[in-house]
């Protein structure tokens, strides 16, 4: 059974199917960035599983490289973070209908408000530690331009009655160019002004993610919040992570479960979509859309087969997909690698994000189904 020289670093591949986690990429990454922004803070947003990468192993390996802040969406994800031991602050910001904010109270969680009426109820759970959270033209969560004046008045009532801390004030940006992130960058400091205005003194002032931490560092105010660049990724579609100094923490890798050798004309998988162009060697590859293997990647996505670039061939299926290994002496038990680190001659994220019409994000954190999930610690 032959396997990829440069991913010896790499433990040996498993029996099967795997996604293997390189926490000390992630903790690099970290301290990679903190270096970058100097005297701020760093929270690393580990929501969604951690990008699919594994939340509380991120959490720790992040605040190991220097994290003071971890950011997720929801409250459980935050109570998860603290039954797993996190003792860090933590922000959560996209709430139910609803919510009571009273786990926020039990487990010490920062709340981002992005309504009055959130606010409210912040205040009615005892103290709450909050970040308002404002719109500057994303149009999704958020207080809108119209409801600054009197959420910031009556946060500052709020404030001064002792009902609510506020910790922070901050806003997300478009990333869809510098024009336009300048622009949002402008509304939140006229939405700082009428803040101070209303006597409002938040310590925490945070509106860059990962892409303009990296490329616009006037937007750094006193924290950033970074996901996609923690876990090694770049945020821009024609700039690699390595650029950066970022390394890719996931890799997806299996063992080729079947070979068979197949005349010219013979059709691979669902709908034909693939017909073998000359007599040739087809490996199978038990990884599906189940375990988040995009549909889309058929006929397209990049994957190392034996040591080679090859391409998938015919229909992604829920389970399995078939590689036309051409001359190449595949085996089965072979190792097959999805994407990594392309310093180690893989194809990346971006490869596969590119064949999907995707950004990384989404390529990285629907990988799971039936993966085994193997930490390098
Ligand atoms: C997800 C998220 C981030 C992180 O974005 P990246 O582009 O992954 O760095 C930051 N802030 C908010 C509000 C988010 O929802």
């Amino acid at each position: 059974m032959s396997r990829p020289t440069n991913l010896t670093e790499l433990p040996a591949c498993g029996p099967f199917r795997e996604v293997v986690i390189d926490l000390p990429a992630v903790t690099h990454n970290v301290r990679t960035i903190r270096e970058r922004v100097g005297d701020i803070a760093v929270m690393v947003v580990v929501k969604a599983n951690g990008y699919g990468h594994g939340m509380i192993d991120c959490a720790r390996a992040a605040l190991a490289g220097g994290a003071q802040w971890l950011g997720v969406a929801d409250l459980a994800e935050a109570v998860e973070l603290r039954a797993a031991g996190m003792t860090a602050p933590i922000l959560a910001w996209l709430h139910a209908p609803n919510e009571s904010f009273d786990s926020a109270i039990t487990h010490d969680i920062t709340i981002g408000v992005s309504s009055i009426e959130q606010l409210e109820r912040a205040a009615r759970a005892g103290r709450a530690r909050i970040h308002l959270k404002l719109d500057t033209g994303l149009s999704r969560n958020g207080l809108a331009p119209a409801e600054w004046v009197a959420a910031f008045a009556r946060a500052a009532e709020l404030e001064v009655s002792n009902q609510i801390v506020l910790e922070g004030i901050f806003s997300h940006v478009s990333n869809t160019h510098e024009e336009e992130d300048a622009a949002a960058a402008a509304e939140f400091d006229r939405a700082l002004e009428l803040a101070t205005a209303a006597g409002l003194n938040p310590t925490l002032v945070h509106l860059s993610a990962s892409l303009t931490t990296l490329t616009m560092p006037q937007l750094n105010y006193s924290m950033v919040r970074v996901g996609i660049a923690a876990y090694g990724l770049s945020p821009l579609d024609d700039r690699e992570p390595s650029e950066f100094g970022l390394r890719p923490a996931m890799t997806v890798r299996a063992r080729v479960a079947a070979v068979r050798e197949v005349p010219a004309g013979v059709g691979v998988s669902y709908d034909y979509t693939y017909r073998t162009p000359t007599a040739t060697r087809l490996a199978l590859v038990p990884l599906g859309y189940a375990e988040g293997v995009p549909r889309a990647a058929s006929n397209c996505g990049p994957i190392l087969v034996a040591g080679e670039r090859k391409t998938v061939a015919g229909r992604v299926a829920m389970d399995q997909f078939v590689v036309d290994a051409g001359d190449t002496p595949v085996e089965v038990g072979d190792e097959v690698v999805l994407f990594g680190d392309q310093a180690r001659g893989v194809p990346s994220v971006a490869e596969w994000a590119r064949a999907c019409d995707t950004n990384v994000y989404e390529i990285v954190t629907r990988m799971g189904g039936r993966l085994d999930h193997v930490v390098v610690e």
